[in-house]
């Protein structure tokens, strides 16, 4: 398994090998490469037989969907993260509290060790994970393509000092990205909703009870009263209402029962 984060792994130069191989094998750059091993002038002094230090490699946060018979120290392995530094990160689990199937956890950035370059010793389980994934969501289809970063979760947050419900999730994208129809419905706002925060907003209603809300949009694309269907565009990411950057704020209700986007993909 992997060991501590920080650790470097070391490569012994074969003949024939280059730096920018060698960083490629590491999933390093060739900077990153040079700045653990600042002995090397340039590519071409790159001798065998010379042992470099291999840097870690810097992965970026992502989110990670609990796996039957997975608990936080099983995940905390698999992503390089000790089992502490993922429960900072997801302090709803602290104390040991259990995690369900299908929940979802935050992978902060992390370091890990580099490959090390020859199939014996990369290590696939170290950085394999298993990031929510659009073709993972059946019926619902993901409203900005392109654009997973969710600054905002679900749930209980502080913002401008306050404590609140935060009933769907921030998708961070420029403004003018299309946004579309998680599913087929049918149009139950669409209009500009600033007395709530919401700015320019596009609300859906589906056949089966479930209705799902677009706000902070810069444009509305689709009127009310008309019918879409899954993909279809239906707005434009803005940065109207109560918002602090272009973003896409994505609610779902169950007959208006709030529900975590997130645990539909
Ligand atoms: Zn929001």
């Amino acid at each position: 398994m992997l060991g501590s984060a920080s650790s470097a792994a070391t490569y012994r130069i074969k003949p024939g090998d280059t730096l920018s191989g060698i960083a490629v094998r590491a999933g390093v750059t060739v900077a990153q490469l040079r700045a653990a091993n600042p002995a090397l002038r340039d590519a071409n002094s790159v001798q065998a037989g010379r042992v470099l230090t291999l840097p870690g490699r810097v992965l970026p946060a992502t989110r990670y969907r609990v796996k039957a018979g997975e608990n936080l120290t099983v995940i905390a392995q698999r992503v390089g993260l000790t089992l502490t530094q993922l429960v900072r990160a997801n302090p709803k689990y602290a104390g040991g509290k259990p995690v369900w199937v299908g929940a979802i956890i935050q992978i902060p950035a992390r370091t890990v060790a580099a490959r090390t370059g020859t199939a014996a010793t990369v290590r696939p389980a170290a950085i394999r994970v298993n990031p929510v994934s659009p073709a993972s969501s059946g019926a619902w289809l993901w409203p900005v393509a392109g654009y997973r970063t969710v600054s905002s979760d679900y749930g209980s947050r502080v913002l401008d000092g306050v404590r609140e419900m935060h009933y769907g999730i921030d998708i961070v994208a420029p403004t003018g990205t299309l946004v579309r129809a998680a599913r087929s419905g049918r149009v139950l706002e669409s209009r500009p909703d600033f007395d709530r925060g919401w700015g320019w907003t596009v609300v859906l209603e589906h056949p089966d009870g479930w209705i799902t809300r677009y706000a902070h949009l810069s444009a509305n694309l689709a009127r009310q009263g008309e019918v879409v269907t899954r993909g279809q565009p239906i707005g434009r990411v803005g940065n109207t209402g109560r918002s602090t950057g272009p973003h896409l704020h994505f609610g779902t209700y169950l007959r208006w029962s709030p529900r975590d986007p997130l645990s539909l993909y």
